[in-house]
């Protein structure tokens, strides 16, 4: 069992102040990971007085974007030193398959390198902007937003710490970030990263803890400028009304029920492949999972026969076998969530094809199998509510206007995708789907230099790309009066 008794407070290690702990627990056979210091409310308040400081007093905000890059660069490489230990922890506190874990640990190292790069750009961005007066001359700088707090989930936990981390560092401000309760293992190295990377002690401050608690105490603290929060839509309405109080600049992704349209003229097995990329990948626990597909009619038998028996064919297991494709669900209320969503639709009446309960040779973890549900009622929670597990609903439709139209009737909008060989037809649909990202031909692939964000109750903002380093900047105009005579509005 790993020991993780300390927070990460002004580049110091240290006991909380109340010296609260809580346990992590390895998805694929419920046993006990790991024992992680709690943040209190009281830990917040130190952790916001050294972010604070270093923000206010600092260097990091001052220094030349070139200069922070050269830091950002540092804990991208080391991320990729240590790759394989990162991402095997990964796998052991969340449950995703080992070849994913890779991946992700791959791209926050990425991410880290794509903000550096942005952070030189900021070097001499400063710009006159012409005036339609030429009494007056301008100029636009943009600066850090402050200090920014970072809450975090738990579906991609080293990935959607980089995400945050990385931009507000290239941005100059100063964190706080906040990982789940259930994964909190690979942010704790992160901190260790930032530090050998010689990142000024208060810049990036690591508190593990609770929602309700850590959580809750960040997003209320007056001293912190910003929130940045990936998590589910209740707790995001939630945050929202705390920043609410002393108007907190806010960006929030939040949950989605993202459609997949895929016409007749697709082909097959690249349908059922994407199909099953976009909602079996990290076991459905993605926020853009694609889970609602819709098939027009004609190819609507024969995508859900083949799908049904590729989906049976998944490897199921610990992520740290071999070949295995799909791990645990990440938490025993996780698993009830998804069981009780499957349970519901059956009762609702959609027809199950495959699946719908934890596969007979995995009794100990939070396994389910790849579930297929067929003919679902559209206004069933199974086809509106975002499940968050390896859980895909398919539905068909006859025409364009018809499928564009069950897309978009959702309260969600993060993602959506369309399969068709006509790509004049897709890129025209894709500006008629309700989403902040559309795939074509595909499903999920996502890119550091583009935007993620949603539309509706899935989000406001954006990360990722020059987007993502906007949320951590402010614009400033300097307006200078040049002319030599006097403006005589009263002294005349
Ligand atoms: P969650 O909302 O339960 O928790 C997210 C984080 O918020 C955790 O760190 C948690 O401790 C913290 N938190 C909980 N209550 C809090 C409070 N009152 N104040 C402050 N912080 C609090 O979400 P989750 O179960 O960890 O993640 C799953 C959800 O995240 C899904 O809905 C999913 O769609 C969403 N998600 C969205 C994106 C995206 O980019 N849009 C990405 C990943 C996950």
């Amino acid at each position: 069992m790993l020991e993780r008794p300390s927070l990460y407070i002004d580049g110091q290690w240290c006991a909380p102040v109340g010296g609260g702990a809580f346990e992590v627990f390895d998805p694929s056979d419920a046993s006990l990971l790991a024992r992680v210091a709690a943040a209190g409310a009281d830990d917040v308040a130190l952790a916001v007085q050294a972010a604070r400081r270093a923000f206010d007093s600092g260097p990091w905000p001052r220094l030349p974007g070139h200069e922070r890059a050269a830091v950002l660069r540092r804990i991208a490489e080391g991320i990729r030193a240590r790759q394989e230990e990162l991402a095997i922890l990964e796998v052991r506190d969340n449950g995703k398959p080992l070849p994913e874990a890779q991946w992700d640990i791959a791209d926050a190292a990425g991410c880290f390198d794509f903000y550096a790069g942005l952070a030189e750009r900021l070097d001499g961005e400063e710009r006159e902007v012409p005036l339609g007066d030429e009494r007056f001359r301008a100029s636009v700088v943009r600066e850090p937003v402050g200090v920014a707090a970072a809450v975090i989930p738990w579906n991609y936990p080293l990935l959607m710490a980089a995400w945050k981390v990385a931009p507000a560092l290239a941005a100059g401000c100063c964190m706080l970030l906040k990982p789940s309760e259930l994964t909190p293992l690979t942010a704790l190295e992160l901190a260790r990263i930032a530090d050998a990377a010689g990142l000024p002690a208060g810049v990036l401050n690591v508190l593990p803890g609770l929602g309700s608690e850590a959580g809750a105490a960040l997003v209320e603290h007056p001293g912190v400028d910003k929130v940045a929060f990936t998590g589910s839509v209740p707790t995001g309405s939630r945050i929202m009304r705390a920043a609410a109080r002393d108007v907190k600049n806010i960006s929030l992704e939040l949950g989605g029920k993202s459609p997949f349209l895929v016409f007749a003229d697709s082909d097959l097995d690249a349908a059922v492949e994407w199909i099953m990329f976009g909602i079996f990948w990290n076991q459905g626990q993605v926020c853009s999972a694609t889970s609602r597909v819709l098939v027009q009619r004609s190819l609507y038998p024969s995508l859900l026969e083949r799908l049904a028996e590729q989906a049976r064919r998944i490897r199921i297991g610990n992520g740290l076998e071999d070949g295995v494709l799909l791990g645990p669900l990440v938490s025993a209320a996780q698993h009830a969530r998804v069981s009780a969503a499957i349970a519901q639709g059956i009762a609702d009446g959609a027809r199950l094809l495959c699946g719908g309960e934890p596969p007979a040779d995995r009794p100990a973890g939070w396994f389910m199998q790849p579930t297929v549900f067929a003919d679902v009622p559209l206004q069933s929670a199974l086809w509106r509510e975002e499940i968050f597990g390896p859980v895909v609903c398919v539905n068909p439709f006859d025409d364009e206007t018809e499928a564009v139209r069950l897309a978009n009737d959702s309260e969600f909008g993060l993602a959506a995708a369309v399969m068709s060989a006509d790509l004049e037809r897709c890129e025209r649909i894709a500006r008629k789907l309700q989403a902040g990202i559309v795939w074509i031909n595909c499903s999920q692939p996502t890119f550091s230099e583009l935007p993620w964000g949603g539309v509706k109750r899935s989000g406001i903002g954006r990360e990722l790309g020059e987007w993502g380093l906007d949320n951590y900047l402010e614009t400033k105009q300097i307006t200078r009066y040049e002319s030599t005579e006097a403006w005589g509005w009263y002294m005349k």
